[in-house]
């Protein structure tokens, strides 16, 4: 991995153009992207960061064009650099459409996800013309009060969340945080904000149950300050939503927040060509056969459609709305259930459209062969890992999950661990918690590629399980200062060296003596400076560089010299080079280590 040849690739680039600037085939960098999760056909557009994920798989160090200066990067901008591996298509150019926003549901146990997700459903879903049975099937879409469609997935939780970002689908647009007006900021509240943060997801907050007897709004959007979300009232620019999802108070105006958000963000798909989107769900049934939810991220799926899904492949015999009607397309953001695949998909599965039968199922038997073979590589990083990242300019972020035993070193740590941030890696602690590691801290770091920290605390099975499996690191400590210090190392120590030039001397040639064909000394006078031997030197004619080496001899009066100071004349030989003139100069210089 020494000798990577590197690469500028520009912000976005088109599919066709990167392979030609890697000089391999479209397909290689195609299926590059496949292994990576991303399905693009050769003229479509995809960012820096997905362009990379290839070009690094393929051997080369990608750097990005025209790079933004550290200081210019903003929110946004840290956002999206706190997610280095989640892959997504940008679409460029002709055809594209508005699409509805993809809404998902997150909070603290209890605080009433399920009942709000029901509420908006009953009250608010795109009633079919066919007036079929509401069905559950893993996602709905609603009408906003100004008629507009918002998706919702159906699954609340910030477990599916990340478990979707860390097999790189990125399906929510907007993330609505329920908080519960009579129990407030809980520790489940704080991790949903953290992996929603760390997806660099727009959130609304939702602050449920008003209608309870010990409801206090007031106090909720005070704990909210103190995560960060600031709510207008004080100052800040948190949209924050009353509601009771129970009494149906207060969801027209949550779902106009949410448009509000969204609006800001153009969010767009191109329903004229073949569909990509993402498994939301899938099972096997009895009767049915695999049952599967999928999600339409662009393009418009049509009953009939061949598809593949990983190592499921299948015709779409039917295709059904959560609204229990059937549907022969489906557009983009639209959730469907459909019937026909050869296998269960994994939630989280990008499916693409493909020819026919054959092809697909030529392709699934071939992605088997190489998961057998393990060629697939898992998405993991150690700080191994993160080191050649970082040598390669792949990784800004250095993302870290902390767990602690206690509440009282989380804060000292967080700030610690941050400030070794240099100019090159920042260090980002995206979550810090009290307790042992569970799942939903590996799916985390999986999904933001960041390496989890355990300050005395235990791993529980489960997530263990998950980590080996994600080949996520989970770094156990019981000293402070010694997690510091791997950090440091890790950040500093494994960055390339810097190294920077200084001057030593000046020195004119003011004669030139032949010793045959090979040998020549040129008769000097050290103007500036300290002339030593061996020093790297270069020899210059007026501008012109004529020959760079070292300083192979230095005679002071026919005396071998270690060093000959200003003011004194001597004789110098230099290293592969007999061709002086009267008048040239030779500038010694050494490389010093900055960093
Ligand atoms: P989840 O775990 O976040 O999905 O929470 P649930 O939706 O299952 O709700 C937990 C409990 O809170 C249930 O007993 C709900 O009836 C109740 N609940 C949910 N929303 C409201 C509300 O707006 N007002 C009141 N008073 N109770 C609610």
């Amino acid at each position: 991995m020494t000798n990577q040849q590197v690469v500028q690739i520009p912000p976005a680039i088109v599919v066709g153009d990167l392979a030609e600037l890697l000089g391999v085939s479209g397909i290689d960098v195609i299926k590059e992207l496949m292994k990576n999760g991303v399905m693009a056909t050769i003229t479509q557009v995809v960012d820096f960061d997905t362009a990379a994920v290839v070009a690094a798989d393929l051997g080369f160090a990608p750097e990005e064009q025209g790079a933004a200066a550290p200081e210019e990067t903003d929110e946004t901008e840290e956002a999206a650099a706190a997610a280095p591996r989640t892959l997504r298509i940008v679409e460029q150019g002709e055809g594209l459409e508005v699409r509805p926003p993809v809404v998902t549901v997150l909070g603290h146990v209890d605080h009433g996800k399920t009942t709000l997700l029901d509420r908006i459903r009953e009250t608010n879903v795109v009633s079919g013309e066919a007036g079929g049975i509401t069905q559950h099937i893993g996602a709905y879409q609603a009408k906003a009060p100004d008629g507009r469609t918002i998706t919702f997935i159906d699954t609340p939780g910030h477990e599916a969340f990340s478990k979707m970002r860390a097999r790189g689908a990125m399906v929510t647009d907007v993330a609505i945080i329920v908080v519960a007006a009579d129990d407030g900021v809980m520790p489940q509240t704080r991790e949903a904000i953290d992996h929603v943060r760390a997806a660099g997801v727009p959130m609304v907050v939702a602050i449920n149950k008003i209608d309870a007897n010990n409801a206090n709004v007031d106090r909720v959007k005070q704990q909210l300050t103190e995560v960060g979300l600031v709510p207008e009232e004080y100052g800040g620019d948190q949209l924050v939503n009353p509601v009771s999802a129970l009494k149906g108070e207060g969801i027209g105006e949550l779902l106009e927040s949410v448009q509000l958000l969204t609006d800001l963000e153009e969010l767009t798909a191109r329903p004229a060509q073949n569909a990509i989107g993402v498994v939301l769900e899938a099972q096997t049934d009895r009767h049915r056969g695999v049952v599967a939810t999928v999600l339409v991220q662009t393009g418009t799926l049509r009953q009939g459609d061949t598809l593949l899904a990983g190592l499921s492949y299948g015709r779409v015999k039917a295709m059904t709305l959560a609204t229990g009607e059937r549907v022969t397309e489906a557009g983009p953001s639209t959730p469907v259930e459909i019937l026909g695949l050869s296998e269960v998909p994994p939630a989280g599965e990008r499916f693409v459209v493909r020819k026919n039968e054959k092809e697909a199922r030529a392709e699934a038997e071939e992605r088997r062969r190489a998961l057998e073979a393990g060629a697939v590589d898992k998405t993991g990083v150690t700080l191994d890992t993160l080191f050649g990242e970082i040598r390669q300019g792949n990784v800004k972020d250095f993302n870290l999950v902390l767990k602690t035993d206690v509440q009282g070193s989380i804060d000292p740590l967080v700030q610690s661990l941050q400030d070794l941030s240099v100019e090159e890696v920042n260090v980002k602690v995206i979550h810090a918690s009290v307790g042992s590691i569970t799942e939903s801290d590996v799916q985390l770091a999986v999904a933001s590629a960041g390496v989890i920290i355990a300050f005395n605390v235990p791993t529980e099975p489960g997530a263990e399980r998950l980590a080996k499996q994600e080949r996520v690191e989970i770094r156990e400590y019981q000293i402070i200062y010694t997690i510091l210090e791997d950090v440091e190392k890790a950040v500093k120590g494994m960055l390339a060296p810097i190294y920077k030039e200084v001057q030593d001397a000046t020195i004119e040639v003011r004669q030139v003596f032949r010793l045959g064909r090979r040998n020549a000394i040129a008769g000097a006078y050290v103007r500036e400076g300290t002339a030593v031997r061996n020093s790297q030197c270069r020899v210059m004619r007026g501008n012109q560089l004529v020959h760079e080496g070292r300083i192979e001899s230095l005679k002071r009066i026919d005396e071998d010299a270690r060093e000959v100071a200003a003011g004194l004349e001597c004789g110098i030989m230099v290293t592969n080079f007999t061709d002086f003139e009267e008048g040239d100069t030779i500038l010694t210089f050494h490389q010093e280590q900055v960093r």
